[in-house]
């Protein structure tokens, strides 16, 4: 009689099935940490990414801010000159009035221009002093981006680092992985992946610990826990679902 070793239907034994799923189980345990190690740090990444355009743009703001409020200065500059060049006109003009009535006029035309050349300095003050206070807020701010730039630099490293060691050892546990699934028949994988995700531990397979389910800790009735430690069928655990096993199997000293 011909015997393909290659058909997954090599049997084996309960016992080594239990002991397959368990260390199969071990394996998807440690890349789930790998990912959750790595899961941190992208987000860190991206936060940071996001901290530093929002500081850019509040950067770009201010200094958009100083460019009017210097328009604005300019402006006012453009007035007093325009004032200064009327009062001048006005006050030769004074010298050639004919009567009291463009005298007085000259005299109020003359004064309103000192009055808005006033105006014009207080507002130039006022101007002045906001863009000194805009120079201190865009140093602050540029101190604070410049930390957060030399942080972004910092964690781009540490991921790249993490992802560039962890790649290595997560494909060779993948390899482990795949050489177990082969070893386990299809309909029981399902079940094992199924349960594992349903669980929220990721755990499929747990012994008993102290006369309980080691998932949902319910206890196990003694003649269940005596089947369990036979190993000659596998057992769910009637409260979870999941596969029990006894501690020994797992490599547990009880
Ligand atoms: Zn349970």
């Amino acid at each position: 009689m011909a015997t393909d070793k290659n058909a997954a239907e090599k049997e084996y034994t309960v016992e080594e099935k239990l002991s397959t799923l368990y260390q199969l189980q071990t394996m998807m345990t440690e890349i789930d940490k790998i990912k959750t190690l790595r899961g941190e740090l992208p987000l860190e990444v991206q936060d940071l990414e996001d901290e530093i355009a929002g500081l850019e743009t509040r950067l770009y703001n201010y200094q958009a801010d100083i460019k009017d409020y210097e328009g604005a200065v300019v402006e006012q500059k453009n007035k007093i000159t325009d004032s200064t060049a009327l009062i001048e006109r006005y006050k030769s003009q004074l010298d050639n009035v004919r009567n009291n009535r463009e005298f007085d006029n000259l005299s109020k035309e003359i004064e309103f221009q000192g009055l808005e050349m006033e105006f014009s300095e207080k507002k130039i003050r006022e101007f002045t002093e906001a863009i000194a206070r805009k120079n201190e807020e865009i140093a602050q701010l540029t101190e604070i981006l410049d930390g957060r730039k030399a942080d972004l630099v910092q964690k781009r490293g540490e991921l790249e680092e993490i992802v560039s060691e962890t790649k290595q050892e997560e494909e060779k546990l993948r390899e482990k992985a795949k050489k177990l699934e082969s070893m386990v028949e299809s309909r029981l994988l399902t079940a094992f992946k199924r349960i594992r995700k349903g669980a929220r531990n990721g755990l499929a397979v747990v012994y008993i610990q102290r006369d309980a389910c080691g998932g949902c800790f319910n206890k196990i009735p003694p003649q269940k826990q005596m089947d369990i430690k036979l190993r000659k069928k596998i057992i769910v655990c009637e409260y979870c679902g999941r596969i029990m096993i006894d501690p020994e199997l797992a490599g547990v000293e009880e």
